[in-house]
């Protein structure tokens, strides 16, 4: 996909702030009923004067420098004039030259597998608009009603350069930029509408078309899948692509034209004059102090401190939640079974139920490893245990006593090795002639007597030293 260029432009909602970005309505309107977070500012009556949140710039200055940004010395809030109706003052109060943060980048695995960084071009800030509910899909809808209380939220747009070269490897830098917004608490993203995506497409060669406000990463993926397609097609046939703005359909999973694309100056951008210029530069060490251990460093210290593999350590680090939940377990149980349980198994089984690592807790995940590791249940047991503390509750050793997941004695096993070998001695023949088939047989027999709960590895050394006696 080398003649795939792609850039974004992320819409990051700051919603750990608990208000707007230049009013004191609550941040917290997410499921609430429409228009009953609003004031005259954010509503843009007129009279009413922005005042800026400035914990909102701190954490504009946090995000900037996690993504290793240069922070301007002084900063610029301008208005971009446009009418839409979710606009309410008919312009937006955004930057424009002089922004929060530029010239960054983030380190991505790519399509080839190897790492590089993705350049980011700037971040900076913004009001977020209202939202638009379409009775139906948006080039078809009856009417349009009109949601407020998103009005004024502290947005911050990231744009990146146009590095990347696949769908998949705009889906590996929007994981990547959201474990680093979720580490540093500023952003929340399970919340509806949280990081709206605008994607930049071209094929080498060809005039780019921009996607707009597509919601989920997954939509991103197809809306981009779609787009290279249908680029691709129009080349074949000799068609122009047109450069324009176009709408990411999700339940027809295709994109449609909304209009031809604006230039910076249709927004006739000028110097908001309700807000004066910010010095930031001497905020900047205190924040910096403030910075927590970032993905790729917790994902190297994981590699030292633990002995785990570069995979164990990325998958475990990737969510900081996650990355809290193993230490928890690892302070207190072997820190490499501990990475597989949780990387390997535990993971797997939160996807499939699309639950979050809150939905387990780490002292049951604490007994589960040390349990194995003393050898007290089988590999299957514990995953036994962990399905069933996921779907019903209880305890590990509840669990264990009511299936009978304890693994067997030493004598058990033993007594179960030397009768499978004595009742079976045209398969123990085929053993000697060379057939690895009837060892696995003898292997299965002894597992049936011991109802499952022997270590197949272990039956496997005992019935071979079983058949050398005789
Ligand atoms: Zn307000």
């Amino acid at each position: 996909m080398e003649n795939v260029i792609i850039g974004l432009e992320i819409h990051v909602q700051l919603n750990r702030l608990q208000s707007k970005l230049f009013c004191g309505c609550s941040t917290q309107y997410h499921n609430s009923e429409p228009n009953t977070y609003t004031c005259p500012v954010c509503l843009g009556l007129p009279g009413s004067l922005p005042v800026l949140n400035r914990k909102a710039v701190e954490y504009g200055i946090k995000v900037g420098l996690a993504l290793n940004c240069q922070i301007e010395e002084e900063t610029l809030f301008y208005r971009k004039n446009y009418y839409y109706p979710d606009l309410p003052k008919g312009f937006q109060i955004s930057q424009y030259d002089f922004p929060l943060a530029t010239k960054g980048r983030i380190l991505i695995k790519g399509e080839d597998g190897l790492e590089r960084d993705i350049c980011i071009t700037r971040a900076h800030m913004e009001e977020d608009p209202g939202r638009l509910v379409h009775a139906g899909t948006i080039d078809k809808a009856k009417y349009t009603m009109v949601d407020y209380n998103r009005c004024g939220m502290p947005l911050l747009e990231v744009v990146t350069e146009p590095d990347l070269r696949s769908p998949k490897e705009a889906r590996a830098f929007l994981d990547k930029l959201k474990s680093i917004l979720e580490y540093l608490d500023v952003f929340d993203g399970s919340l509806e509408g949280s990081m709206r995506v605008d994607a930049n497409i071209s094929l080498r060669g060809g005039d780019r078309t921009e996607v707009k406000n597509i919601s989920g990463f997954k939509g991103v993926e197809k809306a981009l899948s779609y787009e290279i397609t249908r680029q691709k097609n129009l080349q074949r046939r000799n068609i122009k692509v047109v450069q324009e703005t176009r709408h990411f359909d999700e339940l027809r999973s295709i994109t449609v034209s909304i209009r031809s694309k604006e230039e910076a100056h249709d927004y006739r951008y000028f110097p908001e004059p309700d807000l004066v210029p910010m010095r930031i530069a001497n905020w900047v060490p205190a924040i910096k102090a403030t910075l927590p251990e970032l993905p790729d460093a917790k994902r190297e210290r994981f590699v030292k401190e633990y002995g785990l593999t570069d995979d164990h350590a990325k998958s475990l680090t990737s969510e900081i939640k996650v990355a809290n939940f193993y230490e928890a377990v690892a302070a207190k149980a072997v820190p490499r079974l501990s990475a597989v349980w949780i990387a390997d198994v535990l993971k797997g089984e939160l996807n499939y139920r699309d639950l979050g690592i809150d939905a387990f807790q780490a002292e049951h995940m604490v007994e589960i490893v040390n349990l194995l590791s003393s050898g007290a249940i089988t590999e299957d047991g514990a995953v036994e245990i962990i399905r069933t503390l996921l779907d019903k509750g209880g305890s590990p050793q509840e669990i264990i006593e009511a299936r009978g997941l304890g693994k067997a004695g030493d004598e058990t096993v033993k007594k179960a090795v030397r009768e499978a070998v004595a009742e079976n001695a045209a398969a123990i023949a085929d053993y000697r002639a060379g057939s690895e088939r009837a060892m696995n047989f003898i292997v299965g027999q002894v597992m049936k007597k011991t109802r499952g709960k022997a270590d197949p590895g272990e039956v496997h050394r005992l019935v071979k030293a079983e058949v050398e006696k005789v």
